[in-house]
């Protein structure tokens, strides 16, 4: 795991690697590569890699464009599926300002801040437990991806229906190559519809991991023919994909949300956290569900969350206590989907988290009856408010939500929202078929 420069440079030689991917995510959560020939390999471990930050989404203007690579070399992996050149492995990076600082644009850097912040308040780990889902569509014979599903599997089958089946298989056998310790697999409730569960890590290695991942299913499709995508609702009427964020603090003795005396086994840092991420749920709102679709996703019917509340016994709110206690007490955030880029969304959930053991906050009451069966007066006397129902309204709620901003930082902040307000002008001024279905006729 914590590879040294020497041990590098045995691996490339040994296993005869030929390319170096040098890897780091933008604003929008998109993974980035500046591919090398292995000649480059002591430029990069001298973290003397140089490029250009100005043609990356949120990063810099042309004026102050060059910028550092610094690889993290716990990240060392070579792929598996190889090129017909040769191997090629990959490392994650830091990305540095040429004045030697930390490049604060970049969403990795600012997770790593933000942790900092917690070790500050006395604990050690943020663990994240993601349960990222996606939908396998057909390739045509162009190799374009179609709206044809490939299979009629639904949650659980146990008879391989198709393709989906061999495809999830070799994806979680890929993945398990490359380290990764897979702990559920298993078809979703739409058709076409898979999740993939692994164990949880450290925020930062977790976020690594979920763009690893995203990495590794889509390339494992598509030698099946298949696309995978983690759009939140490709398809109207079936359940969208979700990413479940499952999360808990640790302390030095352990779980920091475990109390065997506390009011269903939780401690009040549990508690404090809880409220927290409550208090924050519609500002959340905009880093978990950033893209226009997202929103599609988050409607009353199809197991994703609607309302703002708690509960530990049903899944049709927001934020779910699941049933296990001791080391895997946690709690799981049901809003986020794959669209959230993993770094913003974990420094985010931290720091509303934080901010609750700080004011240590409270919930309101637990709500353990089916939320979308009761009428907006119940809903009132519950303290259940609604989550945003557009990317539009979740903006104008993390505009409003300095705690939040807080956790983006002075760079990341203000990029996001002029690249999100961007993609929500773009879609208003478009006119769907559904309007035209519905109006082109009847006026
Ligand atoms: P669900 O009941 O929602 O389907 P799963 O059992 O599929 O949940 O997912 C459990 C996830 O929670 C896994 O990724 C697992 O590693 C993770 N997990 C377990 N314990 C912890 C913990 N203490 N902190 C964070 N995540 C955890
Ligand atoms: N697909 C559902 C969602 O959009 C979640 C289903 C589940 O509970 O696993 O969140
Ligand atoms: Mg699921
Ligand atoms: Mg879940």
């Amino acid at each position: 795991k914590n590879y040294t420069k020497d041990e590098i440079r045995q691996i490339v030689k040994e296993e005869n690697v030929k390319f170096l991917r040098l890897m780091f995510t933008d604003i929008g959560g998109i993974i980035k590569n500046v591919e090398v020939p292995i000649d480059q390999l002591e430029k990069v471990l001298s973290n003397k890699m140089m490029f250009d930050g100005s043609s990356i989404e949120g990063f810099v203007r042309i004026e102050e464009s060059d910028m550092y690579l610094q690889p993290e070399l716990d990240t060392w992996m070579i792929f598996p599926w190889g090129s017909e050149h040769g191997k090629v492995a990959r490392l994650i990076c830091r990305i540095y300002n040429t004045d030697g600082t930390p490049f604060m644009g970049d969403p990795r850097n600012n997770l790593i801040r933000v942790m900092d912040e917690m070790k500050a308040a006395g604990f050690t780990q943020f663990n994240i437990g993601p349960e990222p889902e996606f939908f396998l569509f057909k390739l045509d014979e162009k190799g374009q991806p179609t709206l044809h599903l490939n299979d009629k599997g639904s949650y659980f089958d146990f008879a391989p229906v198709d393709l989906g089946e061999n495809c999830r298989r070799d994806i979680v056998l890929e993945l398990e190559n490359m380290g990764f310790e897979v702990e559920a697999s298993h078809h979703e409730v739409a058709p076409g519809q898979h999740e993939i569960d692994f164990k949880y890590a450290d925020a930062l290695e977790a976020a690594d991991n979920i763009q690893t991942f995203k990495l590794v299913v889509k390339t494992v499709a598509r030698k099946h023919g298949l696309h995978a995508t983690f759009m939140p609702k490709p398809l109207d009427g079936i359940n969208g994909s979700g990413m479940h964020m499952n999360m808990s603090l640790f302390h030095e003795d352990g779980n920091a949300f475990y109390d065997e005396n506390g009011e269903m086994q939780l401690s009040d840092t549990a508690y404090h956290f809880m409220a927290g991420l409550l208090n924050h749920a519609r500002g959340l709102t905009a880093i978990a569900n950033p893209t226009v679709n997202s929103f599609k996703r988050l409607v009353p019917g199809f197991e994703a969350p609607v309302y703002v509340a708690w509960s530990g016994k049903n899944r049709s709110p927001l934020v779910r206590v699941p049933a296990s206690r001791g080391l895997s007490t946690r709690l799981e955030l049901r809003s986020v989907d794959p669209t959230a880029n993993p770094y913003l969304i974990v420094a985010a959930m931290l720091e509303a988290g934080l901010d609750g053991i700080r004011n240590q906050a409270t919930p309101a009451p637990a709500v353990d009856r089916n939320i979308y069966r009761m009428d907006d007066d119940e809903r009132e006397a519950n303290q259940i408010t609604d989550l945003p129902s557009t990317l539009h309204n979740a903006l104008k709620a993390l505009e409003a939500d300095e705690v939040l901003r807080t956790s983006l930082g002075n760079h990341l902040y203000p990029s996001f929202m002029e690249s999100k307000r961007l993609e929500w002008a773009s879609y208003r001024q478009v006119v769907s078929q559904w309007e035209r279905d519905q109006y082109l006729e009847q006026y």
